[in-house]
């Protein structure tokens, strides 16, 4: 039997850009010493506090089904956190939980595109998002964005290619390229946005995790609220990866529908995993900033480590888990640059062009293992660059 070209089309076909990562997994099992630095998975497990509010619910009885939309108590908890953050009025009526921010940017998608729509995206993108946008039927238009702006997008290439469009995600904090948008890239995004009436999908899980200047989600822009969808989690904020918890803020119409969808996909998330969720936001910006620390540290240890230097530049970013290093300079191409280093060091980055085109000549380094392997690993890929035998060829 034949699946759906639907379901068949989602990878888009080609390599996934996935083959250091797998490779370095293979070598991992095989005994090999590897350093990955290469997925936004933080080296510590979730705090035993947000296990503990887990475990006590869940032996408390809150097993059974959950209120699909969300607990009332989480949706008022994100309410206020987004209100807090960017002063626009939020209730619990503009929230829906959802199964992490992966599935909030599925629902969003089908929320705003019919079948053949373009829905626009930023590139580099986060690994899922054309597949992601294939799966609501949606066809996925990858804006570029240049080195040259530091990865920031231009409102008037997004205008250049929106016509007939229905949405535009943005990612900010950026994953891959750690760039977080200034308040003139998101007017002009924004700008883009309300000339084409396209749905705003605004993918802001990494919201803590800004090192300078501060978070500016676009919802805050005026007249954007009433067209943008927000994406968050709580994967990388509160080091919950695992538990697949995230939600959607939108207008309540919006919310309405999306609570159908989640009827027939997840009918909703698990009550000990929101209850989870609840305590863990109560703890407020401090547990944040604590689970966001490691990664502030690393970023100012890849600092003084790339100072002094320039056969590697690093792109000039101020958040997320990532620093996204320009190997230009190497002659190699992202993918060669990763695959030689793989196998010259034992340490995974991933290649510029796992992340679309935009990033090619380019490595992804995740800023995810202690501190004194972090800096051993990013001197060694320093000298790597540096050898001559890493430019040959
Ligand atoms: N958006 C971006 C930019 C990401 O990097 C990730 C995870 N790496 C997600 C969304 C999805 O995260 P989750 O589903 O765990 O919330």
């Amino acid at each position: 039997m034949r699946a759906s070209d639907r379901i068949g089309g989602i990878n888009g076909g080609g390599s996934d850009g996935w083959d250091v990562f797998y490779r370095a997994r293979e070598m991992a099992e095989a005994g090999a010493q590897v350093i990955e630095l290469t997925i936004g998975e933080h080296d510590i497990p979730t705090h035993p506090a947000i296990l503990s509010a887990m475990h006590e619910s869940a032996a408390a009885g809150n097993t059974g089904y959950a209120s699909v939309p969300g607990e009332m108590a989480l949706r008022a908890a994100v309410a206020a956190r987004v209100a807090d953050r960017t002063g626009v009025a939020t209730s619990w009526r503009n929230v829906i939980v959802t199964a992490g921010g992966q599935a909030g940017l599925f629902a969003a998608h089908m929320a705003a595109c019919d079948p053949g729509d373009r829905a626009l995206y930023c590139d580099p993108y986060y690994a899922t998002y054309p597949g992601t946008i294939r799966a609501a039927g949606a066809v996925p238009v990858a804006m570029a964005t240049h080195a040259r702006d530091a990865f920031q997008p231009r409102g008037a290439e997004i205008s250049a290619r929106a016509s007939g469009a229905r949405s535009l995600l943005v990612n900010t904090p950026n994953n891959p390229t750690g760039v977080v948008y200034d308040r003139p890239t998101l007017d002009g995004i924004a700008g883009a946005a309300r000339e084409h009436d396209l749905w705003m999908i605004s993918d802001e899980v990494y919201d803590t995790q800004v090192w300078e200047g501060a978070h500016l989600s676009p919802r805050a822009l005026p007249g954007m609220a009433e067209r943008t969808m927000v994406i968050g989690s709580m994967s990388k904020s509160h080091a919950m990866t695992g538990s697949r918890i995230g939600w959607i803020v939108a207008p309540e119409p919006m919310i309405e529908k999306l609570i159908d969808l989640a009827t027939v996909t997840t009918y909703g998330v698990p009550g000990y995993i929101q209850d989870a969720a609840v305590f863990a936001l109560g703890e407020g910006p401090a547990l944040e900033a604590e689970i966001a620390a490691p990664f502030r540290r690393r970023r100012a240890i890849a600092q003084r480590v790339l100072a002094g230097q320039d056969r590697l530049r690093a792109v000039p970013s101020s958040g997320a888990m990532y620093i996204m290093l320009d190997i230009r300079a190497t002659g190699l191409s992202g993918m060669a640059f990763a695959n030689r280093l793989l196998d010259a060091t034992g340490i995974a980055v991933m290649p510029g062009e796992s992340f679309g085109t935009a990033a090619a000549g380019h490595v992804r380094v995740a800023l995810t293992v202690a501190d004194a392997s972090f800096e051993a690993a990013l001197r060694r890929i320093v000298d790597f660059a540096l050898q001559p035998d890493a430019v040959a060829g």
